[in-house]
């Protein structure tokens, strides 16, 4: 057990380390806190724990290597298409289930990886909360 822990705990000092030294600027997600408290509670929780990890590590070596780094709200980050701004469960559209990996915008026909897309939701949300400091 113990030495899961430590494995996995190396792992994200790995992934933290790679990720601030390498950029000048880092946003990543907000933990989740109301969605954990509802279904799969375990598995949820556990992954709460190594996000918890994470945003603690990264947040001090941004520090120690002078990185930018910036947590925003997930709210929508993986169903807004970022190409034109819609949001899927609304205008009558059902929301993307997790097992949707890709996925075509209803309104203006982008195609999407559903990470990729995420992850440009969020950086623009980074950068919008630093333009606005
Ligand atoms: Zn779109």
């Amino acid at each position: 057990q113990r030495e899961v822990a430590n494995r996995r705990k190396n792992f994200l000092h790995l992934v933290s380390t790679a990720l601030i030294k390498n950029h000048d600027l880092v946003v990543a997600e907000e933990l989740r806190s109301k969605n954990l408290l509802r279904n799969h509670a375990l598995a949820m929780s556990i992954a709460d724990v190594g996000w918890r990890t994470l945003l603690g590590m990264l947040a001090y070596k941004a520090d120690l290597y002078k990185c930018q780094f910036v947590t925003v709200n997930p709210r929508n980050t993986t169903q807004t298409c970022h190409d034109c701004g819609f949001v899927m469960g609304t205008e009558s559209t059902q929301k993307l289930p997790l097992a949707d990996r890709q996925w075509t915008c209803p309104r203006c026909g982008a195609y999407h990886i559903r990470d990729h897309n995420a992850a440009q939701n969020i950086l623009a949300k980074g950068l919008t909360a630093l333009v606005k400091q």
